[in-house]
């Protein structure tokens, strides 16, 4: 039992520091650029050391130009008795990300060519933006819009800067030995947004510190940037590294009430959709299988057609499913750091599925090994029925049926992946079995990729 009470008090230890990461990290108003950004990297960074990187506003990448630098001090729309109806302070999606500056009194007539609500959703502020073009606007709940006054004059202002300045985004290479290497990627450019994807920057950082603890065999490449022209900048900056690139997640959209979902990869069977798999099945946890789509996060950017490297999703109330998204309502009410602990888990069994995918040759391939005189072999016979026995013989038994699918299968070719899909047996134990059989020389691996 004490190893299940000291993993649930971790679990506990972690959803703790997720839960304080989340409310500290929530109010700032992130961007595309500017200090939100820089702020929100510099907190996450104390958790788990990354480097921050900026690249200078202009940069061409690509089809892309890096924009100018956005900061915001303040903003309202207020009455003409000067009271504030609208308040940035307040919420920061009250404001277009990327607003240009303003400072005008007008008609509500004029004034609602630049208010953006949502009838459907009416108590919540829709998140927009205006990066490319520029452009200035508010959004506030429909509930607010129908209540202001159509004969006001109202007094709009907003204090931002849209400097050359540059983009900055976190980068962490985690050596393995292997030569194979993996991203992990999370978009950190939303405001005041919780589950999309507030939740998955502190899942990215949370996974980071983890890795960093361990001896890898692979090498994992961290990133966590601004979505679309972060990943696009990233890609040219680094276009070597990332063409050997050999699959990755993306983080995002992890901590809500919702269902488990899977979003493919653009094969769908790649190693990373069937580590993931392994990762749901064995730890009896259901989910949505979403197929690949191009409509999404960066997948698109990584995914295409010069780099093509497979990134698959894991998440809790993914983007788009949820009526919450992109909205007000997307808070810290509807996310629970309890959720993010469990998506970690789900995030790390897979990352653990592809450290354990060691392809084995069988060093007995003429029959099945003699067992018994090994002391592989339960001592008592008669009990190798699924379902019989005591816990201690189930175990011994699911060992033998371990060790005969690794015996059966272990031909050189077959990976550890392939024999826990085709037994139906726990990876884990798999190789842990695989790991004994090593030490009784009946098994030595031979792929160590
Ligand atoms: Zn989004």
């Amino acid at each position: 039992m004490t190893p299940d009470i000291s993993k649930e008090m971790l679990d506990k230890e972690i959803e703790k520091e997720a839960d304080v990461l989340l409310h500290t990290l929530f109010p700032i108003c992130r961007s595309l650029t500017g200090d939100g950004v820089r702020k929100t990297l510099r907190e996450l960074s104390k958790m788990a050391n990354f480097a921050i990187k900026e690249i200078p506003s202009g940069t061409v990448c690509y089809d892309w130009t890096v924009p100018p630098e956005w900061n915001i001090r303040d903003a309202y729309i207020a009455d003409s008795k000067g009271k504030r109806l609208v308040d940035f302070k307040k919420n920061n999606l009250h404001v277009v990300s990327y607003s240009a500056p303003i400072s005008k009194t007008m008609a509500f007539d004029e004034l609602k060519k630049y208010l953006y609500t949502l009838p459907a959703l009416p108590q919540a502020i829709p998140y927009r933006t205006s990066y490319y073009k520029k452009d200035w606007g508010f959004c506030l709940s429909y509930e607010q819009y129908k209540m202001m006054d159509r004969q006001e004059r109202y007094r709009v202002y907003i204090a931002s800067t849209l400097e050359p300045g540059s983009m900055t985004y976190g980068e962490c290479i985690l050596r393995g030995t292997s030569g194979k290497e993996f991203l992990v990627s999370a978009y950190c450019c939303h405001p005041s947004l919780a589950n999309d994807n507030l939740s998955g920057i502190v899942l990215w950082t949370l996974l980071l510190r983890e890795l960093k603890k361990r001896k890898l065999r692979h090498s994992y490449r961290f990133l966590i940037a601004p979505e679309t022209i972060g990943a696009i900048a990233y890609l040219r900056k680094n276009e070597k590294a990332m063409k050997k690139i050999a699959g990755g997640f993306i983080i995002t959209s992890v901590a809500g009430p919702g269902k488990f979902g899977y979003k493919h990869t653009f094969l769908g069977d790649h190693l990373i959709d069937r580590a993931v798999h392994l990762a749901f099945r064995d730890r009896g946890v259901d989910y949505v299988s979403y197929p690949f789509d191009v409509a999404g996060s960066d997948e698109r950017h990584f995914s295409a057609p010069y780099f093509r490297i497979p990134m698959g999703t894991i998440c809790k109330d993914k983007y788009y499913e949820y009526d919450y998204y992109h909205t007000s309502l997307d808070d810290l009410r509807f996310v629970r750091a309890r959720y993010l602990v469990e998506t970690f888990q789900l995030y790390l069994s897979a990352i653990e599925n592809l450290e354990m995918n060691v392809t084995y040759k069988s060093l007995s391939p003429y029959s099945e090994p003699q067992l018994g005189r090994r002391g592989l072999y339960p001592p008592l016979g008669g009990f190798q029925k699924t379902g019989a026995g005591t816990p201690r013989e189930q175990k011994i038994v699911s060992e033998l049926d371990a060790i005969r699918w690794l015996m059966f299968m272990s031909d050189g070719e077959t990976s550890l992946l392939a024999i826990a899909e085709r037994s139906g047996l726990p990876l884990r134990d798999l190789y842990q079995t695989a790991e004994k059989l090593q030490k009784h020389k009946l098994l030595k691996i031979t792929n160590k990729t």
